[in-house]
This record gives C-alpha cells, structure tokens and sequence, in this order.
C-alpha cells in the first residue's frame, strides 16, 4: 500500500499548491526549467532545500547525498564507474548554466558523526564507509582525533571544514572552474542548524560562517 502519509501530502498539494502554481508548472513543461541555483544538500529529511528557501517548481536544482559531498572530478573513471552527483553536476552547469551553486552543510549531519565516531558499518557493503572516507583527508587537516577533545565541538569543526572541502573540489570541474573564473558561476557554502532553523553563511573573503543577516524570523 502507498504510504498514508504520502497520500495525505499529495491530496494537500492537489488542493492547495497545485491550483495556484498550475500556469507555473504548464509553462515550466512547454519551456523545460531554468533555475539559475543548483543546491548540493544532505539527503537528510530534515534539510530539504527546497523547504528551507521556500522554493517554487523550476527554481533550484537539487542534489543530496550523504553529507552534501562533493567528489573531486575523476576524469578517468567517468567511463567506469556510476558518478551520480557528478553527472549531477555536470548537467546544472553545463546544460542549465546556473549561475550559483550552494554547498548546504548542516548541523547533526550524520554521515559526518559516523565518520567522526568510526561508526561500525551498517551492512557488509558499507556504502557509507566508503563514501565518507573521502573525507578524512578533511580530518586529518584538521587534526582530529575522535577520543580527544570536545565531541560536539569537533564535530561542528569538521561539517564546516567538509563544505570547505566540497567548494574546493567543484574547482575541479572543468567547466565549473573557467565559468568561475569569467565570473559567469559563483559558488556558495551554507550550513543550516536543525535544531534552530538559522542559516549561517560562508564568507568567501574569510571562509567563515555567519548567521545570515538579511533575514529574521518574523513573531
Ligand atoms: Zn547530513
């Protein structure tokens, strides 16, 4: 059976969100999208992009995994292997041309955790393991040694440093690093706490994180 939950959620969008952005959607299917934002998110449930920046269809073009990773371009494996966030990628910038890409980091992210915790693998196939060990090379860096020093705090450190690291490796891009350098793409770093429901956002000139100023929540 479907889930009861998504039956409910998607009546709820037939009477409500559907009515007023039917034109929206009709236009968006004759037209195809043009989002000029390609967000890279957490596949955490309680990070969806598009709920945090009230996005309507054909706004932003998302793509989550774990831990908002961005691997660097491999070049050789792309006819070997599955790359799925760099084909990703790939299409927002090269055939959507959108003209900024946010790295949206969180707050209790927990792929970040297990990397931190050397969590135990979840199955024999430790898909996660696998995929976070990209970065430990961020930890490293950082000097992180997970029975020392405070949890939280160095847990933070590291999400901070892991949307650093996911910047970085969009220059690896080809066609990300010369759209950048003509000042045709800019790139952003976020990161959003769960628990708060702030966005702090990277400074490029300092690569540090602040609340973002130009918006409040309202009583
Ligand atoms: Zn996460």
């Amino acid at each position: 059976m479907f889930p009861q939950r998504l039956t409910d959620g998607y009546q709820s969008f037939l009477n409500g969100r559907l009515p007023s952005e039917l034109s929206r959607y009709q236009a968006l299917a004759e037209r195809g999208q043009r989002p000029e934002v390609l967000i890279i998110g957490c596949s955490d449930s309680r990070v969806s992009p598009e709920v945090i920046f009230d996005a309507g269809p054909g706004e932003m073009f998302v793509v989550r995994n774990v831990a908002s990773l961005v691997p660097p371009c491999e070049i050789d494996a792309a006819t070997s292997s599955y790359h799925g966030t760099s084909a990703a990628i790939e299409f927002a910038v090269s055939g959507l041309n959108v003209k900024h890409i946010v790295v949206l980091g969180h707050a209790s992210c927990g792929g970040i955790r297990a990397f931190h915790d050397n969590a135990e693998p979840l199955s024999k196939m430790d898909f996660i393991g696998k995929w976070m060990s990209q970065i430990k090379p961020v930890a490293d860096r950082l000097k992180m040694q997970p029975d020392a020093g405070d949890r939280d705090t160095d847990i933070k450190r590291l999400e901070l440093a892991v949307i650093e690291h996911s910047l970085a490796n969009l220059l690896t891009f080809p066609s990300i690093r010369s759209r950048f350098a003509a000042g045709q793409l800019d790139l952003h770093g976020a990161y959003f706490g769960v628990a708060t429901g702030m966005l702090f956002v990277r400074d490029p000139a300092t690569r540090e994180f602040h609340p973002f100023a130009e918006a409040t929540p309202k009583d």
